[in-house]
């Protein structure tokens, strides 16, 4: 049987070299080995925007340029109106609630939900710029 760790495993092994890993797992855009951010956990609020400036593995500079993650705002405004959207249909057309209920449920599903928006949008945005590079990963 399958079990949830093998499974995460296996999806961690197709998507290897490509942008999903590195937007999903907070690592390095050009080598996916070093932690973009000091802390992984997202929930731990005091820390959540703290990142390396360097990649520990291959030195890439993650701050572009000056306050270069701004742009990532424009990306949250996306991931979170798709989230807004996807708990819409849920809520309203699966679990059957009414409109102010279902626009509750909106809410505490962006409350809850935002340091994971936060940072998919900062991991989204540095990999429109930055692109793996196999030659570097391997050495
Ligand atoms: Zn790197």
């Amino acid at each position: 049987m399958l079990n949830f760790a093998a499974l995460k495993k296996l999806i961690m092994k197709l998507i290897k070299g490509t942008k999903l890993y590195s937007i999903f797992t907070g690592t390095c855009p050009v080598c996916h080995q070093g932690d973009m951010y000091l802390e992984n956990n997202p929930y731990k609020l005091s820390k959540i925007m703290k990142m390396h400036d360097n990649c520990s593995n291959c030195g890439k500079k993650f701050k572009i340029e000056p306050s270069f993650f701004f742009g990532a705002m424009y990306v949250s405004y996306g991931v979170g109106t798709a989230i807004a959207i996807a708990t819409f249909i849920i809520a309203y057309f699966f679990l059957g609630l009414d409109r102010n209920y279902t626009f509750l449920v909106i809410i505490i599903a962006l409350s809850v939900l935002f340091p994971y928006i936060l940072r998919i949008s900062r991991n989204i945005w540095i990999n429109i710029f930055l692109d793996y590079d196999k030659k570097i990963a391997e050495q």
